[in-house]
């Protein structure tokens, strides 16, 4: 019986499961482990419960062994980038949280641009405008990591992760690293074929194919027009972005705004009057008032309109039942 048999997702019983020795199984690594440790501080909802051990990684070579270690010993195990688009039950999560901050980057003249998985995709938007490397600036307000933007196709104004991605280099159990161009990461809105895969993988690496010899002044205007459009259409504060994705041919927000939804508050968590689409943790909100908000507007939208409101972020930890 693998080890991962004896942590259950939910219920009681994982909670009288004896807890692996972490600290030992790290230490060849050389890699602190942090137990118990809250996750609030992890996340831009900025709550959740906490990790049973929380390990930080500063390079994408640490990463992969760290997650070997995981995958080899069974344990359950999540990667975050910047957190920016998961909520995290109040209980926590069972098992090892890996806080990807491996950031090097390199950006070539030529146009091709090499980042390990845990870069900014902010920062690397500025340094590729900087360097006159054009196609990114839609990311410019797109918090998190490279590697949740390969997972997640992250997209904004007409541009996404797909139309630059040029490999991602990712790791799995009992095989070495292999790059996957963007053809074999399926994507499609929102999704990848990495994003709800059953097997554990790690994003290591990716490289894009950007316009070189492109004017940084042009590319600065056309993202400060994002910026200046996102500050006018969305609300600022600890939030999760977009929560469900938008259904064809319709707005999440404009269907939760419809459904008379703006301005709802459950404990510290309201439905941005600016923004419907946006949940925002205005202070001391829970995951659960963050669950409660959800199971709500899916309930009073699909009563409404006749549309299930797909869930744009992910749940991670044990939930009493899943939206
Ligand atoms: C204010 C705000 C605005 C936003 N606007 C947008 C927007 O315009 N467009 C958009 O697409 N998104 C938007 N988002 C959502 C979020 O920015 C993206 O989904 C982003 O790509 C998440 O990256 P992350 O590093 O934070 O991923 P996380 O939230 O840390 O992780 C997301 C998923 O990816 C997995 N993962 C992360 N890194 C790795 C890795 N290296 N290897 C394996 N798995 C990994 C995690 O395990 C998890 O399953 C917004 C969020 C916020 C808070």
């Amino acid at each position: 019986m693998g080890r991962a048999a004896l942590f259950p997702v939910g219920g009681a019983v994982e909670n009288l499961m004896p807890r692996p020795d972490y600290a030992t199984l790290f230490a060849p690594l050389g890699l602190e482990v942090r137990l118990n440790e809250p996750l609030q501080r992890y996340t831009a909802a900025r709550l959740g419960g906490a990790a049973d051990a929380l390990v930080v990684v500063t390079s994408a070579l640490d990463l992969d062994a760290a997650a070997r270690v995981c995958w080899s010993e069974g344990l359950p195990m999540r990667i975050l980038g910047g957190g920016a688009n998961v909520l995290i039950s109040d209980q926590g999560y069972r098992g090892a949280i890996l806080i990807n901050d491996a950031k090097t980057v390199t950006l070539e003249d030529e146009g091709r641009v090499i980042a390990e998985s845990g870069a900014g995709l902010i920062s690397l938007t500025r340094r590729c405008i900087e360097r006159g490397l054009g196609g990114l600036e839609w990311a410019i307000n797109v918090p998190g990591t490279v590697g949740g933007a390969v997972v997640n196709n992250a997209g904004a104004h007409g541009g996404d992760t797909a139309g630059l991605l040029w490999w991602a280099e990712i790791s799995e159990p009992n095989q070495p690293p292999q790059h996957w161009t963007a053809d074999q990461m399926g994507y499609r809105y929102r999704e990848s074929a990495l994003k709800h895969r059953s097997t554990p993988f790690a994003v290591l690496r990716a490289a894009f194919h950007l316009n070189p010899g492109c004017d940084p002044n042009t590319l600065n205007a056309h993202a400060e027009e994002f910026s200046a459009h996102r500050k006018r259409t969305q609300p600022p504060g600890a939030s999760l972005g977009s929560m469900f994705k938008n259904p064809p041919g319709d707005y999440a927000g404009r269907l939760i705004e419809a459904a008379g939804l703006k301005g709802t508050r459950i404990g510290g968590v309201v439905i941005s009057p600016l923004h419907a689409n946006f949940f925002v943790n205005t202070g001391g909100g829970t995951a659960s008032d963050y669950y409660q908000l959800i199971r709500l507007a899916q309930r009073t939208v699909e009563a409404q309109f006749g549309i299930r409101l797909e869930l744009e972020v992910e749940l991670i930890g044990a939930w009493d039942e899943t939206p």
